[in-house]
C-alpha cells in the first residue's frame, strides 16, 4: 500500500470507526513485514483499547492472526478439543485437565504460553520435569495427539507470529486488556491449532485481565462469537479469579499440584472443582454423556494421571522425572502477625514474588495454608515461601487480616 495509510487508520480507530476487513489484514501484514513500526502499532493498539473491537473487527483481526503462520490439521473424523484460560494465579487448570479429557477417550491438543506479567505459563510448569520438550514439531505435535491423545506445546516462531509479535507489544504499551485484541490473541491460537471445539476459562478479579463480572461475560462473549464464525463450537465459563485458584504459586511446584490432582489424592478442594468444571465442559463439546461422572472416575480410577506420564513421556520426560519432582527445601514459614479473619489474598502481589522465585529454582515459590475466609491464631504460618529470591516479609501485606468474615465467592459466575 502506498501514503500514509496506516496513520490514517491510526486517526480512524481514535475516531471511533468501524475498520474493514482488508484493512486489518494489511495492518497485521504490514507489521509483520516492518511496514508499520511499534510506534504505530502501540498507538493504533490504544486506539483499540478505548475505542473497541465490533466482532466483524474481531473475526478479521483473528483471520489475519491465523493467516500469518501455520495451521495444523488432524485426520478426518478425529474430533479434537482445546481450552484456554485468559490469566490466572495457581491456574493448574490446563496441566490436569487436558490429560483428564483425554483419559475419557477425547483427544486434545494445546498450545499454551509462558508466564505474562504476575500470571504463570503452562509451558514453564511442565518445563520444571527435567527433559520435557515443550516445542515438538508440529508433525510430532499432530502425531503425539493421535497417539496418546494429548499434547501441550508451545507457540514457535512460525505458529502465529502475528500474535507473539503483538502480544509482547501490547505487554510493554499496556493495552493487554482490550475485548477485542484478547479475542483475537487467544481464537487465532485455538484456530490455528485445528481443534474442532474450544472451552474458554474468562478468568475475572482482581488478579485477572477482567476485573469485573460484565466484563468477564463480554469477553466470554465475544470468544464465543468469533469462534462460531470460523465454524468451532466453543463455550466458555466466567471463573473466579480474586486469590489464587490453588494452593501452589511457582512453576514445579504447581505441577506437583497437577500431579496430586490428577493421582485423585486429596489436593485442594476449590483447584479440583474448577478443573473438573472445565474437563466436563470439553467432554460434553465432544458428545459425551454424564462428563462430569465420566470425569470424576477418571481421576479416581488414576487414569487421568496415567495419561499425564503418558504425556509427559512421549515430550522426553520420564515418568521417574516427574515423580521425583519435588518442592524447594529451603523452606520459610510467613506466620500470621495477628489473629483474626483472611478477608483478601492479593494473588498479583504473590504471582509476582512467585516469579522472582522461580528465577532461581523452578521448584521455589509459595506455598498458602489459608483461604480467603479462614480463621487464624497469631503466629500460624499463612504460606510457605520455597527456596531464595525474595524475602518473606514483602509478601505479608498480601494477606488482610479483620474480623468480618466476607462474603462467600462462587467459583464459577456464570456460563456462555
Ligand atoms: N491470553 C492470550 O493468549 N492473549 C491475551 O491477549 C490474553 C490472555
Amino acid at each position: 500500500m502506498e501514503g500514509p495509510w496506516m496513520r490514517r487508520a491510526i486517526e480512524r480507530k481514535r475516531d471511533g470507526e468501524e475498520l474493514e476487513p482488508a484493512l486489518w489484514h494489511d495492518i497485521v501484514e504490514g507489521y509483520l513485514v516492518g511496514e508499520v513500526d511499534d510506534a504505530q502499532m502501540g498507538a493504533f493498539a490504544m486506539a483499540c483499547v478505548w475505542r473497541g473491537l465490533d466482532e466483524n473487527e474481531v473475526t478479521a483481526l483473528t483471520r489475519a492472526m491465523v493467516e500469518s503462520g501455520a495451521t495444523l490439521l488432524y485426520p478426518p473424523g478425529m474430533f479434537v478439543v482445546d481450552k484456554h484460560s485468559s490469566g490466572g494465579v495457581s491456574d493448574i487448570v490446563s496441566l490436569v485437565a487436558v490429560p483428564l479429557v483425554a483419559a475419557c477417550g477425547v483427544h486434545v491438543a494445546k498450545l499454551s504460553g509462558r508466564a505474562l506479567g504476575h500470571t504463570g505459563g503452562t509451558i514453564d510448569k511442565l518445563e520444571a520435569i527435567p527433559g520435557f520438550n515443550a516445542t515438538p514439531s508440529m508433525d510430532a505435535f499432530v502425531r503425539q495427539v493421535e497417539r496418546v491423545g494429548c499434547a501441550i506445546a508451545a507457540q514457535s516462531d512460525s505458529f502465529v507470529p502475528a500474535d507473539k509479535r503483538l502480544y509482547h507489544l501490547r505487554d510493554h504499551t499496556a493495552t493487554v486488556p482490550s475485548i477485542g485484541l484478547i479475542a483475537a490473541s487467544i481464537v487465532s491460537k485455538k484456530v490455528a491449532a485445528g481443534a474442532n471445539a474450544f472451552v474458554f476459562d474468562v478468568k475475572c478479579g482482581t488478579a485477572a485481565f477482567m476485573r469485573d463480572v460484565e466484563q468477564a461475560k463480554a469477553l466470554a462473549r465475544m470468544l464465543v462469537g468469533v469462534s462460531e464464525r470460523f465454524g468451532r463450537r466453543a463455550y466458555a465459563i466466567v471463573s473466579d479469579m480474586n486469590e489464587p485458584l490453588g494452593r501452589s504459586i511457582g512453576t514445579g511446584i504447581e505441577t506437583i499440584e497437577a500431579r496430586e490432582v490428577l493421582s485423585g489424592r486429596e489436593g485442594d478442594e476449590r483447584v479440583r472443582a474448577g478443573c473438573v468444571q472445565i474437563a466436563a465442559a470439553m467432554l460434553e463439546l465432544a458428545g459425551v454423556a454424564a462428563p462430569r461422572e465420566r470425569a470424576l472416575r477418571a481421576l479416581e480410577n488414576g487414569s487421568a494421571y496415567e495419561k499425564f506420564v503418558d504425556m509427559v513421556q512421549a515430550q522426553g520426560a520420564g515418568r521417574a522425572a516427574l515423580e521425583a519432582l519435588a518442592p524447594d527445601p529451603r523452606v520459610r514459614p510467613l506466620r500470621a502477625p495477628g489473629g483474626g479473619i483472611v478477608t483478601s489474598i492479593d494473588a498479583v502481589r504473590l504471582g509476582n514474588v512467585a516469579r522472582a522465585l522461580t528465577a532461581h529454582s523452578s521448584v521455589g515459590g509459595i506455598r498458602l495454608h489459608v483461604r480467603v475466609g479462614d480463621r487464624v491464631e497469631p503466629g500460624v504460618p499463612l504460606a510457605d515461601v520455597l527456596g531464595e529470591g525474595a524475602d518473606p516479609e514483602a509478601i505479608l501485606p498480601a494477606f488482610a487480616i479483620g474480623e468480618e468474615l466476607p462474603l462467600p465467592r462462587p467459583l464459577v459466575y456464570a456460563t456462555i
